[in-house]
Formats: structure tokens, sequence, C-alpha cells
């Protein structure tokens, strides 16, 4: 065991209210491309830049630009929890581990087992038909090759908060009341720079703190602990 991992072995033992708040990058070791790294999805050659595309207004204008888009690179079909997400769902088993909060849409956490899950950002598995409310599952919406529409004729709308959109102030609330209520918290796979989400972590108080990530982030210096490396390999070698 490395002095990092050793040290983040000890503040897991010490701690009984841990947070563990993520990004894009917790689940690229299950294969899905982040936003920000050199193969991530800001860096393929669109007509229109990603943020745009998600971005409601798109969404309103361009329907199915924006689902050709959406199916490809933001449904991950087969996609299965890594490392990082069992080990999580292991320490809320255990009782050390109060809640995660995801900035990612892909369902990974709630599928490795993890209950306590706040989806900042919603979740692709939900979609529902804007004029009567039906809810559809994702391989029916990402299977289509037209725009999905209900039998009511309404058009089908992921429940992923695209740019221009508000956070669900339930979620909101009860991440920051586990963030403010938390003696550690894990941050980690994510650049913190997609907001109000990233503004999130001056919420806690506790003691132990880590920043867990790949690449630099713009708020390196508020961590006092980083380990650079994947989140997945480097909890897998924590003990519950
Ligand atoms: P980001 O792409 O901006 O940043 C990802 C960060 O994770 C980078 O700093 C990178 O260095 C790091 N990283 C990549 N792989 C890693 C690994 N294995 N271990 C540790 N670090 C790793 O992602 P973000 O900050 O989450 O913001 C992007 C937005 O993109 C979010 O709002 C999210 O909703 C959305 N998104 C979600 C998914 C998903 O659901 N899986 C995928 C792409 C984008």
């Amino acid at each position: 065991m490395n002095n990092n991992i050793e040290k983040l072995q000890k503040m897991i033992d010490e701690s009984e209210k841990i947070v563990f708040f993520g990004g894009a990058g917790v689940s690229t070791e299950s294969g899905i491309p982040d936003f920000r790294s050199a193969d991530g999805i800001y860096m393929m050659d669109y007509k229109y830049p990603p943020e745009k595309i998600i971005s409601h207004s798109f969404f309103v204008e361009h329907t199915k630009e924006f689902y050709e888009f959406y199916s490809k690179h933001l449904y991950a079909p087969g996609a299965k929890p890594n490392a990082a997400h069992y080990k999580l769902a292991e320490l809320e088993k255990v009782g050390k581990l109060s809640a995660v909060i995801t900035q990612n849409i892909d369902g990974l956490h709630t599928a490795a087992g993890s209950r306590n899950v706040y989806e900042l950002h919603g979740s692709t598995l939900r979609n529902y038909c804007m004029k009567c409310g039906k809810s559809f599952d994702v391989e029916y919406v990402c299977g289509c090759n037209d725009i999905p529409r209900c039998s009511c004729g309404g058009i089908i709308k992921p429940d992923v908060v695209l740019y221009e959109e508000s956070l669900n102030d339930t979620t909101v609330n009860g991440a920051l009341k586990a963030i403010e209520n938390a003696d550690m918290l894990i941050v980690a796979g994510t650049s913190l720079t997609v907001y109000p989400a990233a503004g999130f972590i001056r919420y806690f108080k506790g003691k132990n703190v880590v920043l867990i990530n790949r690449d630099a982030t713009e708020m390196d210096e508020r961590f006092g602990f980083i380990i650079h490396g994947k989140v997945g390999e480097i909890l897998s070698q924590i003990k519950a």
C-alpha cells in the first residue's frame, strides 16, 4: 500500500458519515467517455459545441439533432459499474457512507447497489412524455430513428438537466444537507467546472476531505489532500 492509499484508508476508518461527490470521471473506467479529457466528448468535432447541443433551447429547436447526439454519446447501453461504484455501495452497506452525490446521468451508482444517491443532473434511464407525462425506458427513446414520441403525440424528453435548466430542488436540498452533515468528503472524477454542482463542496464543514482525480482541476488549491489517479483503481485498494 502506498502512502496516499494508507492515508485515505485511515481517513475512511475514522469517519462515520462519508459523502462522495463525483462526476463523469467516475464512469470512464466503465467505458463511458467524460466531457473534458483528451478523448472526451468536448474534443469531438461537431457542427455545434456539445454545451449547445445539450441545452434546453437546442432540444426545443433541433430535437432530432439533439437525439442523434444524445443517443450516440450520452446513452451507454451495456455499461456496467466499475470498482469505484461497487466500493461506494459497499461503504454505504457497512454504514460508513451516507450519500453519493453525482453529476452523472448513467445510473451506475444505483446499478452497483448504492441506495442514497443524489443524481444532480438526472438520469438517462428516466424519460417522460412532455404532453401526458407517461414514462418510457431509455431503450425505446434511444432506439427511435426519429424524434421519440408518445402515443398521445407528445415529444419524449429525458429526465436529464440540460444546460439552461434548473436542478431539482428536492435533490439539491438533500445533497446539500448530506454534505453539511458529513464528516468526510471524497470528491472524484470531476473537473469541478459545472455549476451550480461544483459549488456544493463549499458546504462541507467536516474534518477529512480528499480529491481523487486523474488530472488537475481548477479547485485543487482547496484540497489539502489530493490523489492523482484513477478513482476505480484507487478505491479498489480500500477496505470497507
Ligand atoms: P468532466 O468531463 O468535466 O471532467 C472529468 C474529470 O474526471 C477530469 O478532470 C478527468 O481528469 C477526470 N477523470 C477521468 N477519468 C478518471 C478516472 N478514471 N479517475 C479519476 N478521474 C478521472 O466531467 P464533470 O466534472 O462530471 O462535468 C461534466 C458534466 O458531464 C457533468 O455535468 C455530467 O452530467 C456530464 N457527463 C456525464 C457522463 C456520465 O453520466 N457518465 C458522461 C459525460 C458527461
